[in-house]
């Protein structure tokens, strides 16, 4: 995969300016043409055909570099898999082989002001106009949704949550850019209000009523895996730099190698990470063979690596000290990230829930 080798290593020395000015346009271009846009669909949709453990790997690759860059393979990778999952032959030829070349680019519309980790208190209105749809809200933290062409729209109509492809460029559609949040301040993120955005009805993914527990369902389930192994690689990328640094760092007359509460932070980080990996590798062959309980460890493996990636970022700065803390530090870019992983798809204490829920259930033996 020699255009993910070059993104890597573009990812490797830029990805810092990139948290700054935002994911330049021709990096999107090179990771749509290098296929990171359409790695798992079928390459009859021009996608590159790759198994779920494929895709874990090159998730964790990207992770492992910049995670606004894993994260446009993510959300790309969400909508797509929706669609391709849910949408009528029509709608899959349209939308799946546009989507996996990157000749559109998607965001994810779910959140709003008053609807977070419960996604079924959205209050964006479809209602009907004549043989079409208007719809009408407000939609927050919708990742490269500043550069998006078309969103996928969580939202209700008489029949219950319903989701659409709303396009960007319709009238009533407006973007507000965000800036200065915490972590992923590379990925184009942006509130999108809709007034009144009159979409036709073929635009409609799924029946109404099945938006939040098909549509969106099988998106997060994408998301929750990819972000999974982005993690896995931060705590890759982590561990490396603080290794790196410790064996190096000299103060007073000893390398930071030298003391056992410093190897200790290693050790831990270490089997943090491997544990974490292991989580993602069981959601792998679990999706490849298509077992059911894929769902479930798809959760556990996402809850497990963010929570790795946060600790084993944290420590990472710690072993860096100072040279953690600095402007342009991967370790300080990665604990900021890493902790916006612990909210995201799924937070953690929302994931313990249902992790709970499904060991008392006898999911788990
Ligand atoms: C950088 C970034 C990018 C994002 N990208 C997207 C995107 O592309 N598309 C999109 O639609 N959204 C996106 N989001 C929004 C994200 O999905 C939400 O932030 C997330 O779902 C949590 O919702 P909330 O922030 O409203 O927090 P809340 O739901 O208000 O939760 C706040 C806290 O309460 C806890 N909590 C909530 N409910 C429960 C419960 N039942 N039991 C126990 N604890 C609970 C949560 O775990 C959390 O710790 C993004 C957010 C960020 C920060």
């Amino acid at each position: 995969m020699i255009g993910i080798d070059t993104l890597v290593a573009s990812a490797e020395t830029d990805a810092g300016s990139w948290d700054e000015t935002g994911l330049p346009v021709e990096v999107v271009e090179a990771a749509a043409k290098a296929g990171v846009l359409g790695l798992d669909r079928t390459t009859d949709c021009r996608g590159l055909g790759l198994n779920a453990a494929e895709l874990g790997s090159v998730a964790e690759r990207l992770g492992a570099v910049c995670t606004s860059l894993r994260s446009l393979l993510t959300v790309q990778g969400m909508v797509n898999a929706a669609v391709d999952r849910w949408g009528t032959a029509e709608q899959r030829a349209r939308w799946v082989p546009a989507l996996a070349t990157g000749e559109l680019l998607a965001g994810f519309a779910a959140t709003e002001s008053g609807a977070g980790s419960d996604l079924s208190s959205v209050t964006t209105s479809f209602e009907e106009h004549g043989p079409d749809h208007r719809i009408t809200g407000r939609k927050l933290w919708v990742t490269f949704g500043e550069v998006a062409d078309v969103l996928l729209v969580l939202g209700r109509s008489p029949a219950g949550l319903t989701t659409a492809l709303v396009e960007t460029d319709a009238l009533g559609v407006t973007v507000e850019p965000v800036s200065g949040q915490l972590g992923m301040r590379g990925a184009r993120i942006a509130h999108i209000a809709l007034d009144g955005v009159v979409v036709p009805a073929d635009h409609l993914i799924a029946p109404p009523g099945f938006g939040l527990s098909h549509v969106v369902g099988t998106a997060l389930d994408h998301g929750r895996y990819t972000v999974a192994w982005g993690c896995a690689g931060m705590a890759r990328g982590c561990l490396a730099d603080a290794v790196a640094h410790a064996s190096t760092r000299v103060q007073g007359s000893a390398v930071l190698s030298e003391h056992d509460s410093v190897r200790a932070i290693l050790g831990r980080s270490w089997v943090d990470a491997a544990g974490a990996r292991a989580l993602c590798e069981r959601a792998a062959e679990q999706r490849d063979a298509h077992e059911p309980s894929a769902l479930f460890t798809t959760i556990a493996a996402k809850y497990a690596a963010a929570r790795v990636a946060a600790s084993v970022s944290g420590q990472a700065v710690q072993v860096l000290g100072a040279a953690g803390c600095v402007p342009g530090s991967r370790v300080g870019r990665f604990f900021r990230d890493a902790k916006v992983m612990q909210i995201i798809e799924g937070s953690t204490e929302v994931a313990e829930l249902q992790i709970g829920d499904y060991v008392l259930g006898g999911g788990v033996r």
